[in-house]
């Protein structure tokens, strides 16, 4: 357990920010849904407990421009373990604006050309016809950062925190 948890501490460099590289890349905020067939996002009250379960609010998840439909659905997978609970989800965005409305774009994951010109930087992922069980597994992981036992479905937004104290200037958006 502990060298896989190391390994899994081990996130990859990011992109280096020359020229060309550069826009190999792009960014997008990812939220899964416990909910099957949800069509609105849940009030931002609800995210924590989301994010808890480990579901809800991932930000700047990097996707390359010119990643496969399998590239895509690595990424999702990567970000969020659960997704593995469920077979198919749809790839939703959030409407502009206060309204939490969520417009359906495709039914499996599409190359990452199309994730990018979606409008807006959120892309909401709604499990289809089962929805993921929002309880919180009693199993424990230790955090190799700070030693602290950490619930498992906490633990990959756990390590962004962890990682984020020691690098990283505090940033959330709010949605
Ligand atoms: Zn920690």
């Amino acid at each position: 357990m502990k060298t896989l948890m190391r390994k899994f501490n081990k996130t990859p460099a990011p992109p280096k920010a020359s020229k060309e590289e550069k826009d190999d890349f792009f960014i997008k905020d990812l939220f899964l849904m416990a909910t099957a067939d949800a069509r609105e996002l849940p009030p931002t009250l609800e995210h924590e407990s989301l994010a808890a379960a480990g579901l809800g609010l991932r930000c700047d998840i990097q996707f390359r421009s010119n990643g496969s439909p399998k590239h895509v659905l690595r990424v999702f997978k990567r970000t969020f373990p659960r997704l593995h609970e469920i077979d198919k989800f749809y790839i939703c965005t959030k409407m502009q604006g206060i309204s939490r409305q969520l417009t359906m774009q495709h039914y499996t994951p599409p190359a990452a050309r199309l994730l990018k010109r979606l409008a807006g930087k959120m892309i909401v992922l709604v499990p289809l016809k089962k929805g993921i069980v929002y309880d919180l597994s009693e199993e424990m992981v230790d955090c190799d950062i700070c030693e602290e036992a950490v619930p498992i479905t906490l633990w990959a937004s756990h390590i962004d925190s962890c990682t984020e104290k020691i690098h990283r200037p505090r940033k959330r958006k709010t949605y």
